[in-house]
């Protein structure tokens, strides 16, 4: 399998999952390094599992990095209320 990137709990996760979501349109990818991060993709009406998992993990590596607990967006407003 191919590597996955980092999530952004700062782990490395090794594998990733998913749940099918309204119907069969959309799923959550959900990395196994935490319960903290998910994103959501288009399956593509795919209907064979590797090739979901495939399309789960492609998504996940192809996600922005720039996420940030809402905790971190809250210091920059702070930062800025001089
Ligand atoms: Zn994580």
């Amino acid at each position: 399998m191919s590597e996955l990137k980092q999530c952004p709990c700062g782990k490395v996760p090794t594998d990733v999952g998913f749940t099918l979501t309204q119907g069969t349109k959309w799923m959550d990818v959900y990395p196994d390094c935490c319960g903290e991060w998910t994103i959501e993709t288009r399956t593509h009406y795919e209907r064979d599992e590797m090739a979901l998992k495939k399309l789960a993990a492609d998504a996940w590596n192809s996600a922005p990095r720039g996420w940030e607990p809402t905790d971190a967006l809250g210091e920059e407003d702070n930062a800025t209320g001089e």
